[in-house]
């Protein structure tokens, strides 16, 4: 196989900055720690703004802690080309998580400038505030911010701290009364394209450095409460028991089951959070909750595995006495990637002579937020054993920079063209 890369992207460029950025906040050998709004975090910030206007573009941190930077077009009323992805790390995480995102669309950017391709529209290259959740419990934030996507009583969120989400942002600089300011006008985005790492191990299991997201998968999320009757392990008789754990044992197994029948099919189920009351070793269960996270490309197949999931647990407490009560805590539905956006990456990977097998993603990203504002595209890295949010999180500098030049070459084919020809190259 003859993988021709041409005279693109600066791999020793790309590669030194994500070395150095990883510095920053690291712990231990390999682990990241940077946490939104943080002095490391505001550390990564100020890094990846050097590196910006180095490289020519204009920069700006908005009112939700995003860094932007901005590459005129020929055409400023044209809508925004935004590429980018985040900084800011779980306290326990790997180096390229988001990081190869922010530093391969600069790469991008900062190789068309040097090659003399003006674009028609604007680009910007964002570095997305607090993508991970982690510190204050709720993700995607500076692009659902910049989208209008923010919540009720998302800057009274604390972090473990009691230092709240507004505290935070003011020490980072940021004026949360100029949040409307930073809202971008419906429309004015064009298109928004990620590059970042798999977080699974789909890529690898294919022999693949680079894959096509073809959408981002809609996740259920149910919390399900069952309950039983508690009684002393010793002297309740089991044709006598209501017990909640085994009942719940029974459909967490048939969940998992269920969601294995098509081993073709991408969903994926899990049971991640269990707890049991009054948890003690001799005493029957009485009440038991869980988590249900389900997620699929097709909500057809996912609303029905839900409903088979009802009759699961309306079936097996029957049978054990049991009663059980449903929470429903997110659901949204799978967010497809724009198709020319797909035939955009397909053709630069052709050309590059690189099977881009094609995936969905489970995680989230900040081009869920997009999606709801834009067409979006996304490209995958491989992830070295499907590791992420974790220190021994692991992609090769030769399948970034691959992944970056499948990016440069998207980007170099959209930003070519007016509107009109790609609406009518459809
Ligand atoms: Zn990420």
């Amino acid at each position: 196989m003859q993988i021709t890369t041409g005279k693109g992207i600066n791999q020793l460029r790309l590669n030194e900055r994500i070395e150095q950025l990883s510095r920053i906040g690291r712990i231990g050998e390999t682990g990241v720690c940077r946490l939104a709004l943080t002095p490391e975090d505001m550390d990564g910030i100020i890094q990846v703004r050097l590196w910006m206007e180095e490289a020519g573009l204009a920069t700006r941190i908005d009112p939700f802690g995003n860094l932007i930077g901005r590459l005129e077009g020929t055409d400023p009323t044209l809508p925004i080309l935004m590429i980018g992805s985040h900084i800011d790390s779980q306290p326990y995480g790997g180096r390229y998580d988001g990081a190869i995102g922010v530093l391969g669309a600069l790469e991008v950017v900062q190789c068309l400038m040097e090659n003399g391709i003006q674009p028609s529209m604007p680009i910007e290259v964002i570095a997305f505030c607090d993508e991970e959740g982690s510190r204050f419990n709720k993700g995607l934030f500076g692009s659902r911010g910049m989208t209008g996507q923010l919540e009720e009583g998302e800057l009274e969120r604390q972090d473990k701290n009691g230092v709240t989400r507004c505290e935070a942002l003011q020490a980072f600089g940021c004026s949360v009364e100029k949040f409307a300011e930073g809202v971008y006008a419906t429309g004015s985005i064009g298109s928004y394209l990620e590059l970042h790492i798999e977080q699974g191990p789909v890529l690898e299991s294919l022999d693949a450095p680079v894959g096509l997201v073809t959408g981002i998968s809609g996740p259920l999320w149910l919390t399900v409460t069952i309950k039983g009757m508690a009684g002393h392990a010793g002297s309740v008789p089991m044709a006598m028991r209501h017990d909640a754990l085994a009942g719940s044992a029974r459909v967490i197994a048939a969940f998992d089951d269920m969601v294995r029948a098509d081993p073709d099919a991408p969903t994926v189920g899990t049971v991640g959070s269990l707890r049991v009351f009054p948890d003690s070793r001799n005493i029957i269960p009485e009440e038991v909750s869980f988590t249900v996270d389900l997620r699929d490309m097709e909500m057809e197949r996912r609303n029905q595995l839900e409903a088979r999931l009802m009759n699961v647990l309306d079936e097996i407490c029957s049978q054990h006495g049991l009663t059980y009560s449903l929470t429903e805590d997110t659901n949204s539905e799978p967010r497809y990637c724009a198709e020319r956006i797909q035939a955009a990456i397909r053709s630069s990977a052709e050309e590059m002579g690189l099977p881009l097998p094609e995936l969905m993603s489970g995680p989230f990203h900040d081009a869920l937020a997009l999606s709801h504002v834009c067409e979006y595209g996304m490209i995958f890295v491989r992830s070295k054993d499907g590791i992420s949010h974790h220190p021994s999180e692991y992609s090769s500098p030769e399948d970034i920079a691959l992944g970056t030049e499948v990016l440069y070459r998207t980007i170099r084919q959209m930003c070519s063209r007016l509107p009109a020809d790609i609406e009518s190259s459809d």
